[in-house]
């Protein structure tokens, strides 16, 4: 049984320079092929349940099926919440097994933002729960656009908020389809000159592999969220292998077409930045 906490794999990733994978799960079919690829690499990763996800299957199947995988496996995996926008939805996710989870107070001021993610921390922390916080704005592709991370802020934010990791806006954008997003590594320096917070990268779908994997050796960048890079093989695969098996329609046989697909691609995004 290898259940662990954010703060528990980032803290060793931070020590020994690389970084883990937080890999968005749709359903029951992805989570498990991440949690086999973890398994056959021998390294850790992060399962995570974003909003779309959480809109399709209730927080408390989500954090049961995250904990079974994770209690079989015998590598250390985070059952974590993603952009959780209330203290209320934070909360159905801790008594839901997850043991990581993000309060996205983004939108808010830099006070209201402290504020909030404290208070949601300090409960995580009573229950051996971690907490990821967000201080500046990232952005969606085709849709709202970025804040850049103020370092200064960023620090108060670290200082005074009490959460686990910190997720920062320095180029990366939600949902970017191609490997253009071009990154601010000056930004990262500077923000990790002045709080020692482990950091977290959303959008690095955006972010190609040499620049994540330099990220994660030489910054204290120590997770890339990865969505649609995933979402992409697997339904670029899926409806290329239905094509080609048109008398299939068994739903099961259906969702297990481009599973060999997602695993060789977890596979490269997981090792490219967890094993040096
Ligand atoms: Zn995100």
């Amino acid at each position: 049984m290898t259940v662990a906490t954010l703060s528990d794999v980032l803290s060793k990733a931070k020590e020994n320079k690389y970084a883990v994978a937080g890999l968005v799960v749709l359903g029951w079919e992805d989570a498990r092929c991440y949690a086999e690829t973890a398994e056959d690499l021998g390294l850790p990763i992060i399962l995570q349940a974003g909003p779309g996800c959480r809109a399709n299957t209730p927080v408390p199947i989500l954090g049961k099926m995250f904990r079974y995988l994770a209690e079989k496996s015998s590598q250390p995996i985070v059952c974590h919440l993603d952009h959780g926008y209330s203290k209320e939805e934070c909360i159905e996710g801790m008594e839901s097994g997850f043991t990581s989870v993000m309060f996205d107070g983004s939108k808010l001021s830099l006070s209201e933002n402290i504020e909030k993610t404290h208070e949601i921390a300090e409960l995580a922390h009573k229950n051996n729960i971690s907490v990821e916080g967000e201080i500046g704005f990232v952005g969606y592709n085709e849709g709202a656009a970025s804040q850049s991370t103020d370092p200064i802020e960023a620090k108060e934010f670290a200082d005074k908020s009490n959460c686990d990791a910190m997720a920062i806006s320095a180029g990366n954008v939600h949902l970017q389809t191609n490997t253009s997003s071009s990154i601010d590594t000056d930004a990262i320096e500077k923000i990790q000159s002045l709080t020692s917070i482990p950091l977290v990268l959303h959008g690095s779908s955006g972010i190609d592999h040499t620049l994540r994997r330099k990220l994660a050796s030489t910054t204290n960048v120590c997770k890339f969220n990865i969505g649609t890079e995933l979402r992409k093989t697997f339904g670029d695969n899926l409806r290329k292998k239905m094509d080609q098996n048109p008398n299939i329609y068994d739903r099961i046989q259906l969702i297990n077409l481009p599973l060999q697909e997602l695993k060789t691609v977890t596979k490269t995004v997981i090792e490219n930045i967890t094993k040096f």
